[in-house]
């Protein structure tokens, strides 16, 4: 069956987000979503037991949430997906990423990169994070031969939902199969408008096409963001303009 996605999702759990889990999973059933990765930034280890309990909670025979974590790593960040460890609170490296990818069952993936000399070392990579990039594009100079090109969310608010997705086909919806696709790259990355295969490279059209759609997004980001005049003078075309994330 073919079963539809998000990746890197914030809950209330994490200091930068507002949604709490249930409602979350509120939405994925009302959006016809099969699987949450949930990737919370955590301080404290007894976070940890209340992410798993409650990711558990709220997982049915529809909908899976699996749990995960956030964390830094130089200038961009490591999503650990089904790989929650009190070490990964401390410190983090690429050996990070390696411990992390060494498990059958657990998943890391570079964050929401800008620059390709931030790949080095990296397999999985968010080449599409709606927030940093647009819910438009990826960010077509992420793409990289032979890499397993992943989008997320990067959602803070329930408005940020289903903005772009991971669509991929299971036999049986359990979060172990969902994991193995994720890693092996057997999906898809796709927003209303197109998807992509994870192990897709893109075409120098379509490279064009996303710098321009890129472009505009930054372009957006900077008036609807930085410039308080025009944000108040035009209220309702600011809200129109957010809509891109
Ligand atoms: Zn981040
Ligand atoms: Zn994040």
């Amino acid at each position: 069956m073919k079963i539809k996605g998000l990746l890197h999702v914030h809950s209330n759990n994490s200091f930068d987000g507002e949604t709490p889990i249930k409602k979350l999973a509120k939405l994925a059933h009302k959006q016809n979503f099969s699987f949450i990765c949930l990737t919370d930034h955590l301080e404290k280890q007894s976070n940890i037991s209340k992410i798993r309990k409650e990711c558990k909670e709220n997982s049915d025979s529809q909908l899976k949430i699996i749990p995960g974590i956030e964390v830094e790593y130089k200038d961009s960040h490591i999503l650990s997906i089904n790989f929650l460890d009190k070490r990964l609170l401390t410190k983090t490296s690429l050996d990070t990423y390696n411990l992390v990818n060494s498990k059958p069952q657990s998943l890391a993936i570079l964050a929401h990169p800008n620059k390709k000399r931030q790949l080095r070392g990296f397999k999985h990579v968010e080449v599409w994070n709606a927030k940093h990039h647009g819910s438009l594009a990826p960010k077509s100079s992420l793409f990289i031969k032979n890499n397993i090109n992943f989008c997320g969310l990067d959602l803070h608010k329930e408005t940020h939902f289903g903005k772009n997705w991971i669509e991929m086909k299971v036999s049986k919806l359990n979060e172990k199969e969902i994991i193995r696709k994720l890693k092996k790259g057997d999906f898809k990355i796709c927003n209303k408008f197109f998807c992509i295969g994870a192990k897709q490279t893109i075409s120098n059209r379509n490279k064009i096409i996303f710098i321009l759609i890129n472009q505009y997004f930054t372009l957006l980001q900077r008036i609807v963001y930085r410039t308080e005049k025009i944000r108040k003078k035009f209220p309702k075309l600011m809200r129109l303009l957010q809509n891109v994330y």
